[in-house]
């Protein structure tokens, strides 16, 4: 009985290894991917939504153009 499990757990471990092995190249794409993308942050000036890669930073502060960085965060209704 114990055999059998040995037998069938080398074969889940094979099969595994043979599918990571055939997707090898592709791993880290998908995993990075979303992470650029999906990340929106919020301007401190207006409160305008747009990617991270875009926002410009200013201290801790993120904002959507250099004139909203350069006025620093304010009331959205000023
Ligand atoms: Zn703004």
């Amino acid at each position: 009985m114990g055999r059998i499990l040995v037998i069938i757990a080398i074969v889940v471990v094979a099969v595994w290894l043979l599918r990571r092995a055939l997707a090898g190249p592709r791993q880290g794409e998908v995993a990075r991917k979303p992470a650029v993308e999906g990340d929106l942050v919020s301007c401190a000036r207006c409160g305008v939504h747009l990617p991270r890669a875009e926002a410009r930073a200013a201290g801790e502060r993120l904002f959507c153009s250099d004139e909203h960085a350069r006025l620093g965060p304010g009331r959205a209704a000023d």
